[in-house]
């Protein structure tokens, strides 16, 4: 890669160069690579200014992202003094997602975060577009957001909400509140730990049931759910 580069390759870095400078401040893709070790590489490169085609100490931002084809290199021409806009790592949205089952905010509209990244490119999902947009569903007035991202990749509500779900079950309170609000798992902590070291959790299988019998035994799911939250900082 970066030690032998074809002419080709730098024929494309330049021209990605010359693109991200007549358009300085928004996010132009570089590339995907097939592993995020070599993104990163090559992020950090463009970076600290040390790429060829980017130079510069400061001159450059870049960052990586999971994408369709591995994972992405996205970056931008930010030399001079005149400020860019800031560039957010996730963003709530509300949604419209026809029901399934309690523990979700109103009727067909969830609340979910997500990463500000469309999926497909890894670009920056169109953040400063989300505007409400407002529908009758049963008789009840629901807003939802919608956005329009830059790449161009539209983001359907269902997949958005797969998205959040996905995300959550990387997070153990998240998985156990989820799971909890669809009948998955039972009332008491001792469920839950299981829950969770079926999961893979097993750490935080662990600190349950060490919290189940701090508490002589006495504890519920969703006590759990708030005991994982408040370990992890933050309490909310
Ligand atoms: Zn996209």
């Amino acid at each position: 890669m970066p030690t032998n580069m074809t002419a080709e390759r730098r024929q494309i870095m330049a021209a990605v160069a010359a693109k991200a400078r007549e358009q300085r401040g928004t996010w132009v893709r570089l590339d995907a690579y097939p592993t995020v070790r070599g993104a990163r590489t090559t992020a950090g490169r463009i970076t600290k200014g040390s790429a060829v085609e980017f130079p510069g100490l400061g001159d450059w931002e870049a960052y990586t992202a999971a994408c369709e084809d591995g994972e992405s290199v996205w970056l931008r021409y930010v030399a001079g003094d005149q400020p860019v806009p800031h560039l957010p790592e996730r963003m709530t949205v509300r949604v419209r997602h026809d029901g399934d089952g309690p523990g979700y905010e109103g009727v067909g509209v969830l609340t979910v975060t997500i990463a500000a990244r469309c999926p497909r490119c890894g670009g920056p999902r169109g953040v400063d577009t989300v505007r409400p947009f407002r529908f009758v569903h049963d008789g009840d007035h629901l807003v939802v957001h919608r956005w329009t991202n830059p790449c161009g990749h539209e983001d359907l509500y269902p997949a958005v909400v797969a998205e959040a779900r996905q995300e959550m079950r990387e997070n153990p309170a998240d998985l156990l509140l989820a799971a909890y609000s669809a009948q998955e798992v039972g009332p008491h902590a001792n469920h839950a730990a299981n829950l969770l070291a079926r999961h893979g959790h097993l750490d935080a299988a662990a600190v349950v049931r060490g919290e189940v019998k701090n508490n002589d035994g006495d504890l519920s799911t969703l006590q759990a759910v708030q005991f994982l939250r408040d370990l992890v900082g933050g309490g909310c």
